[in-house]
């Protein structure tokens, strides 16, 4: 656990030696059409915990809301190859992530927990040995476990290297023939080529092993794009929309680079993200600021190392918390001990010729799902200020815990983009979603995770702040009441 910084520095030389050698592979951006993987069936994929040459590749496109994806629906061909792997896996068109702001998602997304059971809700807060990491049972279970991320909030030292064999951020060297850029967050070098080509590297190495490689992209996030993207237009979300085509040309990439080492047929690959991002729908461009839909409704897709002809669907409400404690289950391996995320393999048996039975099917159906922002999680000497959604059925409730009176209740069956607040015209469902968000609060779990709190130097708040956050560190007259 204390090695990182000379896997680090090692790895960064032998990914620079091994791009030297099989840098012609990542020749200029070309997608190979159309990528060759066997077919199989819905069996076959809850099947998969049976073999034992499956690798995982996990990717992360930060700041990716679900509607501006062609895959959801969105008119902008943004994202035709997540469209295409989507067509032949499995798609869950409801997720909620459980943050809108990277490190307190990304913390409960990892460990299967809400961010209230995390501990981790204010930027100076980082987990301990004592938070269970997946990578940490994949690591245990054989396999080279991977990190390769391009945002502050994961790094080391808030404690997400925690299983890790390597775990970089690649180092910046392409930038040339980029587009477009989010005004707020202009101080991030390279792209996510970088992290493309540092996959490659780790694919190549490892390609004889067995392999979880963790992948966090972050052009979405800055809003950049190659000037071989599309051109949508000059406004902000023009520039967002070419960047999902952009890294969704990534994504091309390494799935051409799986069929180029043999092993697409061995490795299932996951997409997701840790929130979306506003576009004024509620007043605010950006994230880390609310929990309305269009920074907590997030892609999910499971590309099994084949393709089921026709693909599947699942359209229950599902969450991020869900992910790992599925993944793990597809794979037979150990379960995350302190997850409140379910498995959703019964969501996807359900599909296939043997029906899970109906319980197993009823705890994952009309389930309520939540998600935390503590907005006072940049000002160290602020005290705690949260609001919390609930999403169930028809409706998404949101409430403001220190200022009751800010509450929101949106009923998504008359208005799927969830502009209008219904709380005075349905003052019952309010009530009843507000006393679950209350139970929800007050479940205290036996094992309660350790915290702890790290100060950040002021390298490590630069690179922070050059992303577009707001961070005030510890004012050096800290008054003695607030500790
Ligand atoms: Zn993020």
């Amino acid at each position: 656990m204390a090695k990182p910084k000379i896997l680090n520095s090692a790895w960064i030389y032998f990914v620079a030696a091994a791009l030297l050698i099989v840098g012609a592979v990542a020749s200029q951006f070309e997608i190979n059409l159309p990528r060759e993987r066997p077919t199989g069936t819905v069996e076959d994929f809850l099947k998969l915990g049976e073999r034992e040459d499956v690798n995982v590749l996990f990717i992360v496109i930060d700041t990716l809301r679900a509607d501006r994806m062609d895959t959801y629906g969105a008119e902008r061909k943004t994202s035709p190859n997540m469209t295409e792997l989507a067509s032949t896996g499995i798609l869950f068109n409801a997720v909620e992530s459980q943050s809108s702001w990277t490190k307190a998602s990304m913390a409960s997304m990892w460990q299967g927990i809400y961010p209230e059971r995390t501990g981790i809700q204010r930027y100076m807060k980082s987990m301990t040995d004592d938070a269970q990491m997946p990578a940490e049972i994949m690591r245990d279970g054989g396999f080279v476990t991977g990190g390769i991320w391009r945002n502050g909030w994961v790094a080391a030292n808030f404690g997400f290297n925690q299983g890790f064999d390597l775990y970089v951020r690649p180092r910046p060297v392409t930038r040339r023939g980029m587009q477009g850029g989010n005004p707020s967050a202009h101080g991030l070098s390279g792209t996510d080529y970088d992290a493309t080509e540092g996959a490659f590297g780790f694919l190549d190495s490892y390609k004889n092993d067995r392999w979880f490689l963790y992948l966090h992209y972050m052009d979405v996030h800055q809003y950049l794009y190659a000037d071989t993207s599309p051109v949508y237009g000059t406004n902000l979300l023009d520039f967002y929309d070419a960047s999902i085509h952009w890294v969704d040309r990534n994504i091309a990439f390494m799935m051409d680079a799986l069929q180029d080492q043999n092993l697409a047929d061995k490795t299932m690959v996951v997409i997701m993200s840790d929130h979306g991002e506003g576009f004024w729908e509620h007043g605010q461009e950006g994230h880390a600021r609310t929990l309305f839909k269009e920074v907590q409704h997030v892609p999910l897709i499971i590309v099994p190392p084949f393709k089921i002809p026709g693909g599947v669907v699942v359209n229950e409400q599902v969450a991020n918390v869900d992910i790992w404690p599925t993944i793990l289950d597809i794979l037979d391996l150990p379960p995350l001990e302190r997850a409140e995320g379910k498995s959703l393999l019964p969501l996807i048996a359900a599909q296939g010729s043997t029906p899970p039975p109906a319980d197993k099917l009823a705890e994952l159906t009309d389930r309520a799902v939540f998600s935390q922002l503590d907005l006072s999680w940049g000002k160290v000497d602020n005290p705690s200020d949260s609001i919390t959604a609930i999403v169930k059925g028809d409706h998404r409730a949101i409430v403001r815990q220190t200022q009751e009176a800010q509450q929101w209740l949106f009923d998504r069956s008359s208005d799927p983009m969830e502009l209008k607040n219904v709380v005075a015209e349905q003052p019952e469902v309010y009530a009843d979603l507000r006393s679950e968000i209350q139970a929800f609060l007050d479940y205290e779990p036996e094992n309660a995770v350790e915290t702890r709190e790290i100060e950040l130097d002021d390298m490590a708040l630069h690179q922070l702040r050059a992303l577009g956050y707001i961070v005030e560190p510890r004012t050096k007259a800290r008054p003695a009441a607030k500790e």
